[in-house]
């Protein structure tokens, strides 16, 4: 075990069980949500895959306009990945619950607003800081 105390404040955000049950249970819904999301779009891209052969006619010829299907299948495959992104945000999350960090700012270390957590609850940052970090990224790139 390594101490990093005296570079980073350890900070601990004990919340009453009736919270921790409350985070903990919209956590597992959207972790479901998410889950399902990324096996849709894996099924999607192995199918557009398939597709390329010409099978379903029509379905190629109403996605002409969005491209091949190649690059559908790209598509499906960059939304898988941004979900899968999510679902790893939440199982650190759950793990945070769990260790008594969870809503603290990974940057700032204030308590992230409880109104933002209940909307996004896997959030990593406080609205403050998640605000400058967008700012200093290329617009129309992920944050992660
Ligand atoms: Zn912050």
């Amino acid at each position: 075990m390594k101490e990093e105390k005296k570079t980073k404040k350890v900070l601990k955000n004990k919340l009453p069980k009736a919270k921790k049950q409350f985070y903990y249970d919209l956590l597992m819904k959207a972790r479901n949500e998410f889950m399902t999301q990324v096996k849709f779009h894996a099924d999607e891209a192995l199918t557009s895959q398939k597709d390329s052969a010409g099978e379903r006619a029509g379905m190629a010829t109403h996605m002409a306009d969005l491209g091949s299907d190649n690059s559908r299948h790209d598509l499906e495959l960059g939304l898988m990945s941004s979900e899968v992104d999510v679902v790893e945000m939440i199982e650190e999350a759950l793990q945070r619950i769990h260790d008594d960090e969870y809503g603290i700012c990974l940057d700032c270390g204030d308590l992230i607003a409880e109104a933002r957590l209940a909307a996004k609850p896997y959030a990593r940052y406080c609205t403050r800081c998640k605000e400058k970090r967008e700012s200093m990224e290329d617009p129309g790139r992920r944050s992660r």
